[in-house]
This record gives structure tokens, C-alpha cells and sequence, in this order.
């Protein structure tokens, strides 16, 4: 199956009353589920066209983007056909909220300040649609702790419905200086979920100025106190920008030595979308400027025993010695190959680019290792 699928396409959509969610599974598949048939799309692979009762999905604009073992989303009257879940990606995430109290120079998902409650009950309507079979899952936002006790249902749904799924949750961790809803969401997410909180600097000043957010890197802090006390497990994220760079180091020494509980921390390439599109003249390095400070900060934790991960960046414009800490992280619907890479040996196991990444956002050093210069550095 092919991944890195748009997650919207328009088709014939009829007998759709308000919002539904649909598993899509072929008629194989559906005889041995367990779902109500309610909540079933039939698939016909050859007409690449679905039914539920009276709803009829059919002449889909972009046949590729409907797969069986997707959950979509149709709405009364509309066209539009959303993949909410997709079969076989590792980048799946539950969408909670639009919202956040934090304001980054960098978000790449620009909060909307609207009440959008209503997707704790469609998270609840998607959870069981999920594959039980799948090994991860994301949550992310806006803030997804916003939604408070509805976040709080929808891990308990997750814990019901998918209890071997890893849950990745993306939080600035500023509520769970709330003790009481930091033990509630802990307890409801249970041993496998990772909270991944973003750090931007080893002091206050930095920090909430890079998350525009006056009193957050304290909150961050008390929050972070309260998730190890809870025995929570902890990723910490530091986005490697122009602001951020300067001190990277010193926030590498800061987190072994004040945060020694987290579970792992990514060091992330700058993902340039939403706010860091605006805001690229004050948060754009070119990476191979900040491979000093980035070598400097990945060892200093490695060496300390800290699993440490460099994200987003790609394979070229690392050092030999920085090489093994790097991951494909870029989500398969958001990542692009140029041209140039064609010829490269290491393309199976970059990170590639942003889709969103134009020219302007490419470091001057990619340029593709060819399989002789591979060998003539073993050699
Ligand atoms: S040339 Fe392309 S595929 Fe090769 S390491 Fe660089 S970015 Fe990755």
C-alpha cells in the first residue's frame, strides 16, 4: 500500500445524516469483525467504492487516498472525504484540539481559539475504529490537555480499546502542574504512554519568549515535577533553531541534570509550517552552522547514558559521528525526497525533508553520498 497518501479527497457522498466515522473493509474483512455493521464502509476494491446501509461513497476524485482498514469521515451534504486513520502508517494521530495556551514562535500548527469540544466525542467514535493490531499512536494539537477530562476519557478509551497500542502524546506540560488532573491523565495513560514535552531553553527567559507564553517555562517545570513523581515516562523536545541554538548545550547539561527521569530526549529540525514560516528571518540556521553545538549537546547526554535522538534533519548534513542518533521522523504524508537524492546510498534511511520545505528552507550541504564515498569511509 502505498503511504504518504493526501488525507482528503472528494467524492459522491450520500445518505450521510450529520457527521459519521466508517471503518473501511472489504467484504472479506467484514465478515469477521466484531464492529457493528453501522459502523462498517463495504468496500469494492475494483470500483473503488463503499456502502454502509443508505450512505454510498463512490467516484472518489483521488482513488489512491480510501484504503481498506482507513477510517473516514463524511458529512451530510459534503463532498469532502477525510482519512482520519490510516491502515499500515506510523504516523496516526488522534487530532484533539485546536486550542493551546502557548504561543511558539516556531508552532507548526497555529491554535484557534475556538470551542472544539465536540472532537472528544468524535475521538471517541474513532478509537474502536482503530486497528487493535496497530503499535503506536500519536495525540496531539493545539494542547491536548486543554480538553482536560475529556482527554482523560479518550486514554481510558484507548486504554479499553487498544490496550497494546504505545501512546505518544505532544503536551507543553504546563496543566499537569495541576496535581490533581496530572494524576488523572498518568493514571489513565497508563506505562505505555510517552509524554513529550518541548523545552526551549534552560531558563525562563528563553523559553517563554521562543513559547510566548509569560510564566510557562515555570509551569513546564512544576508540570515535568509532577509527571516524574507520578512515574510518568517523559520525552523532552528541543527544536533546533536560530533562538534556541546559542544555549543548546547548556540545556542538554540542564535537562541530564535536573530532568534525569526522561525516558529520552529528540533534538528536531524546525519543521517549516504554520508560525515558522512567518517567523523564518529570527529562527532559521542552516544546520551545517550548528553542528558544533549539536554534536556538543548529543554527546554530552549519550555519554551520560541518556537516549538521545536527532530528528528531522538529513543524513548529508551530519557528521559520520552524528549519523547513528538520527531518525526518520518525518511523518510519511509530510515527507519529500528532491530530485538530487536520487543517486543517494543513504536514501532508505534518511529523514528527508518537510514537503513544506522549499528551496529557501534546504541546507547548503545536501548533497547526495554516493555508495563509493560509503565505502571509502568504512575503508
Ligand atoms: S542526499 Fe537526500 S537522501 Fe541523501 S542524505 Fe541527503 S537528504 Fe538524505
Amino acid at each position: 500500500m502505498s503511504l504518504g497518501l493526501a488525507k482528503h479527497t472528494h467524492g459522491y457522498v450520500e445518505g450521510v445524516e450529520g457527521v459519521r466515522l466508517l471503518k473501511v473493509l472489504t467484504h472479506e474483512e467484514a465478515d469477521g469483525s466484531p464492529l457493528p455493521a453501522s459502523s462498517i464502509l463495504l468496500w469494492d476494491e475494483k470500483r473503488g467504492a463503499g456502502s454502509c446501509g443508505y450512505v454510498q461513497l463512490s467516484e472518489l476524485r483521488d482513488s489512491a487516498v480510501v484504503q481498506p482498514g482507513d477510517v473516514v469521515r463524511l458529512r451530510e451534504g459534503g463532498s469532502l472525504v477525510t482519512v482520519l486513520y490510516r491502515r499500515g502508517s506510523a504516523a496516526n494521530v488522534l487530532f484533539a484540539t485546536e486550542r493551546c495556551n502557548s504561543l511558539c514562535l516556531m508552532c507548526s500548527q497555529p491554535p484557534r481559539d475556538e470551542d472544539d469540544d465536540w472532537r472528544v466525542d468524535e475521538l471517541l467514535q474513532l478509537v474502536p475504529l482503530v486497528d487493535k493490531t496497530d503499535p503506536a499512536l500519536g495525540i496531539t494539537g493545539g494542547e491536548p490537555t486543554l480538553l482536560g477530562q475529556g482527554l482523560v476519557r479518550v486514554l481510558d478509551a484507548c486504554a479499553r480499546e487498544l490496550p497494546d497500542t504505545e501512546l505518544h502524546i505532544l503536551t507543553n506540560g504546563r496543566r499537569f502542574a495541576d496535581a490533581s488532573l496530572a494524576r488523572d491523565l498518568v493514571q489513565a495513560g497508563g506505562e505505555r504512554t510517552m509524554w513529550a514535552v518541548p523545552l526551549a531553553g534552560d531558563g525562563p527567559a528563553r523559553h517563554d519568549e521562543i513559547m510566548g507564553a509569560d510564566g510557562g517555562f515555570n509551569e513546564t517545570m512544576m508540570g515535568l515535577a509532577e509527571l516524574a513523581a507520578l512515574g510518568a515516562r517523559v520525552e523532552i523536545r528541543a527544536v533546533l533553531h536560530a533562538l534556541s541554538i546559542p544555549r543548546l548545550p547548556e540545556l542538554a547539561e540542564f535537562i541530564y541534570r535536573r530532568l534525569p527521569f526522561v525516558a529520552h530526549v529528540a533534538l528536531m529540525g524546525l519543521e517549516p509550517m504554520g508560525y515558522a514560516k512567518g517567523n523564518r528571518d529570527r529562527l532559521w540556521i542552516d544546520p551545517v552552522d550548528y553542528l558544533d553545538p549539536l554534536y556538543r549537546a548529543t554527546r554530552f547526554l549519550a555519554d551520560r547514558g541518556m537516549p538521545v535522538s536527532i530528528y528531522n534533519l538529513p543524513l548529508c548534513v551530519l557528521p559520520t559521528s552524528l549519523r547513528p542518533f538520527a531518525r526518520q521522523s518525518i511523518s510519511d504524508w509530510k515527507n519529500r525526497f528532491p530530485e538530487e537524492c536520487a543517486p543517494c546510498a543513504l536514501k532508505d534511511s534518511c529523514a528527508g525533508f518537510f514537503a513544506s520545505a522549499g528551496a529557501a528552507w534546504r541546507s547548503r550541504a545536501v548533497a547526495p553520498i554516493l555508495a563509493e564515498e560509503m565505502h571509502h569511509e568504512l575503508a
